[in-house]
């Protein structure tokens, strides 16, 4: 007798079934995500764009290398983050999911972080940090800080994309990658003593960012 699917393999074959939005119809396939499902880390990106709709992996192009790259540099496997995006599909040219688009998928975003229950939420450009902090976005002020929304303790960074096509950008990408290092080796006090806070990481580092 077979064996029911469990919880977490249920959720990414709904998400592969999934047609709840239009972008259902220009996919190659939907991109649940990859990595373990008991990740410290999880990363969370725009939406696919075309080499990961082709691989069905999310962050497998140049910006998904550029992300390996600055991984290894502080000595984070990729291997041991969960990598995910706030669309589960590719938004038709690489444009932005449409915020209808966001908020159908965002069902499957918050059964994902309710599975895997990460200690920190690194939200990866624009996209991702409007969704999950609910917020107007200003990259320029809110990259390299930490926030703490729902119990939930979320880390702010640019896109690697964002570095391809401004490469002065990527010191500042190595920077925060640097001080999510330093978060993760934190003892960072419990979410609901920070509700609703915002916290600029002086609160965890000895280095201001100005
Ligand atoms: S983007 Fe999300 S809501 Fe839209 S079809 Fe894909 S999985 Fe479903």
């Amino acid at each position: 007798m077979t064996q029911p699917p469990d919880e977490w393999e249920s959720l990414r074959q709904e998400i592969c079934e999934c047609h709840q939005c239009p972008l259902a119809k220009s996919r190659s396939q939907a991109v649940p995500g990859v990595g373990p499902n008991d990740a410290q880390l999880m990363f969370i990106g725009e939406a696919p764009g075309r080499q990961e709709d082709i691989k069905g992996e999310p962050f497998v192009g140049a910006a998904g290398q550029l992300l390996t790259k600055l991984l290894e540099q502080v000595g984070i496997k990729r291997q041991s983050v969960f990598i995910s995006n706030a669309v589960k599909c590719r938004p038709p040219e690489n444009r932005q999911p449409t915020r209808s688009e966001r908020a159908a998928c965002r069902p499957f975003l918050d059964r994902q972080l309710q599975y895997i229950q990460p200690r920190v939420i690194v939200l990866v450009g624009r996209v991702p940090t409007e969704t999950l902090l609910e917020t107007s976005v200003r990259m320029g002020e809110m990259h390299g800080r930490v926030y703490h929304r729902n119990g939930k303790t979320f880390f702010v960074m640019y896109h690697p994309a964002a570095g391809l096509y401004n490469q002065t950008l990527v010191p500042t990408l190595e920077e925060d990658m640097q001080k999510l290092k330093k978060l993760l080796h934190s003892d960072p006090a419990p979410a609901e003593e920070r509700e609703q806070g915002q916290l600029p990481l002086s609160e965890f580092f000895s280095e201001e960012k100005k």
